[in-house]
């Protein structure tokens, strides 16, 4: 049986396999995706002096309606009259916005999201979905929810802003069909920052009673 080793991070007794510590230096996945996010705050705060620039106000996220003035429903037509730059075309069914530029090399190379809005198009053209990037606490602060800058923002946080807007709030995904809402975690945890929101139509809640 292979002894398994701990982990060096201080304050963390997790055990890991040795194949594991050899790979990330010592540590377990946990800290390794810990220490990778710190990271790249660190160095968004030392980058960010071409940040802001894009954005003159907050972005507000409406659950089952619209990110700022992207709406679900609008034609690519309609979305693109919005003239929000730059715009990337990834591919037919998705459109990003990024709405801050940090650096777009350093970006893709670490293969980092870009804070922004991120569009899908179903195959007649329409927005049927939209996605807020927005990373985490240092990053320049893009979009609110319910008046609240997302940022930062902790899964249990937005567990308890679904709660007051809908009844079938599904506290492990952050997520409410009826609402239209779901948040995108970037480690696992509901105690851990939320990175992006999702916003979609607002599910019918379907009866089985009687
Ligand atoms: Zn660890």
């Amino acid at each position: 049986m292979i002894e398994k080793v701990e982990c060096k991070s201080k304050d963390c007794t997790a055990m890991i396999l040795p194949s594991t510590a050899e790979r990330t230096g010592g540590i377990c996945m946990q800290c390794k995706q810990k220490a990778e996010r710190l990271e790249h705050e660190k160095y968004v705060l030392e980058n960010r002096k071409v940040v802001d620039a894009i954005m003159t106000e907050y972005f507000e996220i409406i659950p089952g309606e619209s990110i700022g003035p992207f709406k679900l429903g609008m034609t690519r037509e309609q979305i693109e009259e919005l003239d929000i730059r730059p715009r990337l075309d990834l591919n037919k069914e998705r459109t990003v916005y990024p709405l801050v530029d940090i650096d777009v090399k350093e970006i893709k190379r670490g293969g980092f999201p870009n804070p922004g809005v991120h569009v899908y198009y179903d195959t007649s053209g329409t927005c049927h979905e939209l996605e807020a990037i927005f990373l985490y606490d240092l990053s320049p602060p893009v979009f609110t929810l319910c008046g609240y800058v997302t940022n930062g923002m902790l899964g249990c946080e937005v567990n308890s802003i679904l709660r007051s807007i809908a009844s079938d709030v599904d506290e492990a995904w952050i997520y409410s069909p009826s609402a239209g809402i779901r948040a995108g975690k970037w480690e696992l945890g509901i105690d851990e920052p939320i990175m992006s929101i999702t916003v979609m139509p607002k599910e019918e809640k379907t009866s089985h009673a009687g």
